[in-house]
């Protein structure tokens, strides 16, 4: 056997997954079709959610808080330069339904334990300089953080090289099968036998469950960002608005066959969504739109000058400044938008790790401790039942 356990994906669910195995003593190999991060992992805003762990924490506590944790160790007690900043995140409210809506949300998650306010545009502003005053107020979540995509997923790789994985890159797995309790890998790069697989290939994991007969739900949702050229420093948490999530609470799907929080039915939009931040190289980055358009990761211009409108809205300094660059990448769109984490029905030694959807970035790390746990003691951390895969089982 080549190893105990190949993960297929160093995306940042692949390499936190590789990581704590390598970290348990199992001997892992990582493959990618590409690079390390050259996907959705190292392309995204870099925002990283988590508004406490709460009076009862449930998966999405372990997945947003204990990434954080995840995120500090390796920063602090590894020596990695994420760029990692625990800067808080302001949400905009724009006019009377959502401020119900988000006085709403604040009261109840406060009644739960977590630690989100709501704050007027003064209170907002004392905090964040540059928000508009004019706007009705803003929900304040000071524990939620921000670093670096690029690096960080690099930095997850680089970790579980140095804990003893073997990464394999432009190694794309192209088949697969199960034979007496091995896995056989076939890869553009020759075969590989092992015992356990892990996929965690993003969007791309419906296909490679195709290659067993397993359905994995994930439809590959294209997400649009923006940046400014570098100015000094003038925002320092992340931003982002209540419409979309007002939106959503009351229409979460466009229609029967999409995933759910979609900013598009087709070519029609449905909602503007919006999330940001100011790099520490000083560049403003800004997106938001959520297409279905299969894995055409092509760039809607339009999409971009709506969501440029909207994030001046928020932050008016972003009306003198042009955009600079624009990018895009493939987000992991689940079925019913949970994660998918946890053993592939009907498959011996097979498991995922993958759905988290718009929020994979500061979820990621967690959800490849939670899956590299279950592979390396042959038990779900009890969270998992709700990321069980065998909910799409037919
Ligand atoms: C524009 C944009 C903005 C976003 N902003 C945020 C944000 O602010 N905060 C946040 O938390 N999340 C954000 N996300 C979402 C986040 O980036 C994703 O949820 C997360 O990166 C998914 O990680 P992953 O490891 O599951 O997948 P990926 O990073 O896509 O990694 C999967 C890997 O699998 C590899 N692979 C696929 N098929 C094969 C095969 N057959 N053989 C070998 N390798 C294979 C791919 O090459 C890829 O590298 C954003 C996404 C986008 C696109």
């Amino acid at each position: 056997m080549n190893a105990d356990v190949i993960v297929i994906g160093a995306g940042i669910a692949g390499c936190s997954t590789a990581l704590h195995l390598s970290e348990s003593g199992i001997s892992t190999l990582l493959f990618d079709m590409g690079e390390v991060s050259g996907e959705a992992s190292g392309v995204n805003m870099g925002g990283l959610g988590g508004v406490g762990w709460g009076n009862s924490p449930k998966l999405q506590e372990y997945l947003t808080m204990g990434s954080l944790n995840i995120f500090k160790r390796l920063q602090i007690e590894l020596g990695y330069d994420l760029e990692f900043r625990q800067s808080g995140s302001f949400t905009a409210i724009h006019n009377e339904q959502q401020y119900a809506y988000a006085q709403n949300r604040v009261i109840q998650s406060q009644k739960d334990g977590f630690n989100l306010q709501l704050l007027s545009s003064y209170e907002a502003k004392s905090i964040e300089p540059e928000l508009n005053l004019d706007l009705l107020g803003y929900v304040y979540a000071p524990t939620r953080g921000q670093a670096d995509p690029l690096k960080t997923t690099r930095a997850f790789g680089q970790a579980a090289l140095n804990a003893g994985t073997k990464v394999h890159t432009n190694t794309q797995v192209i088949g697969m099968r199960s034979h007496h309790g091995i896995w056989e890998l076939e890869t553009n790069n020759g075969n590989y036998e092992t015992q356990f697989v892990v996929i965690a290939a993003g969007a791309w994991c419906k296909n490679i469950g195709e290659m067993v007969g397993a359905n994995i739900p994930i439809e590959p949702v294209v997400g649009q960002m923006w940046s400014t050229d570098p100015l000094p420093p003038r925002v320092f948490s992340t931003i982002s608005s209540f419409e979309s999530s007002f939106h959503w609470s009351e229409n979460p799907y466009v229609d029967n066959n999409s995933p759910p929080e979609l900013t598009h039915f087709g070519e029609q939009r449905v909602t503007r969504h919006l999330y940001g931040r100011q790099r520490k190289n000083g560049e403003i980055i800004f997106g938001g739109d959520r297409r279905d358009a299969g894995f055409n990761k092509t760039i809607d211009a339009g999409g971009v000058e709506i969501n440029k409108g909207q994030a001046t809205e928020v932050l008016p300094l972003l009306s003198g400044l042009p955009i600079s660059t624009t990018w895009s990448g493939l987000m992991p769109f689940s079925k019913d938008g949970q994660p998918v984490i946890g053993r592939i029905p009907g498959n011996d030694n097979l498991f995922v790790v993958t759905g988290l959807c718009s929020s994979g970035f500061g979820r990621g790390p967690g959800a490849g401790m939670l899956v590299a746990d279950l592979v390396s003691r042959g038990e779900s951390h009890p969270v998992l039942v709700e990321s069980d895969p065998a909910r799409f089982a037919a």
